[in-house]
């Protein structure tokens, strides 16, 4: 699934292509993509819009027009865009939208398993659907303090804790799984246990996984791929995540698989242990 490193590169892959350009035609071929909203009403209010900036909260990719509308794109499991010329695109069964824009790109939203959402928000009302749902930037002015008050007092398991996009936004198992790994935090640590040192180690792991997920333009697992159909490289640089059984590259113990919250999670059993 994509997060924060995959959609941000998607974001400054896309900006590019899309800002500026007038939608002249807008073309939703399924209805899952808008609902509960009709694809032809939300298609008809999309042409004539001028993309004003393309921008990301979390993992949001957020298109913003001139109007002031703005089109909140969320990828889910698998959703990608796609760019090329006018009628180069490839047929695709999977392109759930194809996006005409005037200056002669077309931009195709792609998505195997169509979780992913598209929404049309008017002027002015982004702001307060997005501020109950997300938390601070881990990228932005973020201090390890102000992490571990998005932590105090939380009793469920840190790994949750950091899934939940309230708590910071962006993350999700694979950046949480290497962050965890780096900083040597076992995952059922209670969320608001951590001391100032632990959280000084968090902090800076969160931060330094996602800069080198951006370096590496993401992480390829399945159908994540830039808008130019490039794969990201993040994948031969983890450390924990998906290497259940392989040896801790620090200790050399064997790394455990456990499930989490409902999420398949792999740590370090000695560099991550639990408080005795
Ligand atoms: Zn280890």
């Amino acid at each position: 699934m994509p997060e924060l490193p995959e959609v941000e590169t998607v974001r400054r892959a896309i900006a590019p292509v899309l800002e500026g350009a007038h939608l002249e035609q807008v073309e939703i071929r399924d209805a899952r993509l808008v609902r509960p909203f009709d694809p032809i009403i939300v298609a008809g209010e999309l042409v004539g819009q001028r993309v004003a900036e393309v921008g990301r909260r979390g993992k949001y990719l957020i298109v913003g027009f001139e109007s002031g509308r703005a089109l909140l794109v969320h990828l889910r499991m698998t959703g990608s865009l796609r760019h090329a010329k006018r009628g180069a695109l490839a047929d695709d069964p999977h392109t759930r939208a194809v996006l005409r824009l005037d200056n002669g790109s077309d931009v195709a939203y792609r998505d195997v398993r169509r979780f992913g959402t598209w929404e049309l928000f008017e002027p002015g009302e982004l702001a307060a659907y997005l501020a109950p749902r997300l938390g601070p930037e881990p990228l932005g002015p973020l201090s390890a303090a102000r992490l571990g008050g998005r932590l105090d007092g939380r009793r469920a398991p840190l790994k949750s804790a950091l899934l939940d996009q309230r708590t910071i936004a962006g993350l999700g198992n694979i950046y949480v799984d290497e962050a965890l790994w780096q900083s040597m935090l076992h995952p059922l640590r209670v969320a608001g246990s951590l001391d100032e040192t632990e959280l000084a180690r968090l902090h800076r792991a969160i931060r330094s996984v996602l800069r080198k997920g951006l370096e590496r333009q993401g992480s390829t697992l399945r159908d994540y791929a830039l808008p130019d159909g490039a794969y990201g490289t993040m994948q031969d640089e983890f450390r924990a995540y998906g290497r259940g059984g392989e040896p801790c590259e620090r200790c050399g113990s064997a790394l455990v698989r456990i499930v989490v919250g409902g999420r398949t999670t792999t740590f370090c059993p000695r560099c991550q242990a639990l408080p005795g």
